[in-house]
């Protein structure tokens, strides 16, 4: 078993002192989403049955430590999908593909296994929607990200990416009465609101999602810590730095006047950072392993946070299905020898 197959969090790490002069306040929900436990359950399903190489096409999640992993495993990992040989077996990524790279993966004939996470699917599918119905579309999300370049090229004619309330003053429109607007699903709530709002104010009549598209696990992430930031000195974040959700979590940290970072794990701590700290609030991205919290909370108690405690905001119990490609593989597989009493 791996640290990220497992990923379980070693409960004896958890020990509440009422008395201790530090601590640590571990929340939960934290770390791996459902999309990111199935993209990573897709890999490792896919290199375990038809061994490797498996080529995957950009990060499978955003997470250093989770890539470096499978990559020993025999993932190799590429930008492009001309990267890929030819006739190969490819995945992409958890953040989705645009239609462009569906074709060109057609035209090479690679072998595609899909990871794209079902909530970000859905927004494709509302961009799709959106722009057959003959509406000009507003992506808010950050231009770079790999999910909004998948999204994007749903309908790059009509599609414009914003990322702050104040580029929506310079959106230019052929039919202000036609528009909709979709998000990145890993998107700060109260920012997407502002843009949000925004746009409803330049134009009154603009569409959205039936269902918001940021998702559930950025959400609770950041409830967890709009509920307990206040109780900290310090908020610390794991994850990577090119993680959406992650890097939110630090800004609403951040915008409760709460000092916070993000982390890769212990080694990135300051141990300035922890002077005059009495109350450290640990949580992790939707991509973070708990081996790296674990890691974190380990380091916290040599450093004198004697009691840790986990403080459960919300219960989160979301599953998603695997791709048929993987399900066929994985009932074709030999079956393996019952052992006898
Ligand atoms: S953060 Fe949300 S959208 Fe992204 S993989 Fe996880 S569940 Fe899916």
């Amino acid at each position: 078993m791996t640290a990220t197959s497992t990923n379980t969090f070693n409960a004896d790490l958890i020990q509440a002192f009422p008395d201790a002069e530090k601590r640590v306040l571990l929340l939960k929900p934290r770390g791996f989403c459902a999309g990111v436990v199935r993209a990573i359950d897709i890999v490792r399903i896919a290199l375990e049955t038809f061994g490797a190489p498996i080529y995957v096409r950009k990060e499978i999640v955003h997470n250093r430590f989770v890539v470096n992993e499978l990559a020993e495993k025999g993932a190799i990992f590429v930008d492009d999908i001309d990267d890929v040989p030819s006739g190969m077996r490819v995945i992409y990524s958890a953040h989705g593909v645009s239609p462009a790279v569906r074709e060109r993966s057609k035209e090479r004939k690679l072998k595609v296994i899909d990871a794209t996470c079902p909530l970000v699917t859905k927004v494709h599918v509302e961009a799709v929607k959106f722009a057959k119905q003959g509406y000009s579309l507003v992506l808010i999300g950050h231009r770079d990200h790999d999910e909004i370049e998948g999204t994007l090229g749903e309908a790059p004619d009509v599609t414009q990416v914003v990322s702050s309330a104040e580029e929506v003053e310079s959106l230019v429109v052929p039919d202000p009465e036609r528009v909709a607007y979709l998000t990145q699903t890993t998107l700060s709530l109260d920012e997407a609101r502002d843009i949000i709002t925004a746009l409803k104010a330049r134009f009154p009549k603009i569409a959205g999602p039936h269902s918001q598209d940021i998702c559930y696990a950025t959400e609770n992430r950041q409830v967890a810590v709009k509920n307990v930031a206040h109780e900290a000195d310090l908020v610390l974040v794991v994850g990577s730095d090119n993680s959406s959700n992650s890097n939110r979590l630090v800004e609403v940290s951040r915008n409760l006047s709460t000092r916070s970072h993000l982390i890769e794990n212990s080694s990135s701590i300051q141990p300035e950072w922890l002077e005059g700290v009495k109350t450290v609030v640990l949580t992790a991205g939707a991509s973070a392993p708990e081996v790296l919290v674990e890691d974190v909370v380990n380091y916290l108690r040599q450093k004198g946070f004697g009691s840790v405690e986990e403080v459960e905001v919300m219960p989160e119990n979301v599953r998603f299905g695997l791709p048929p490609e993987i399900v066929q593989a994985i009932a074709a597989a030999p079956a393996i020898p019952a052992v006898s009493a």
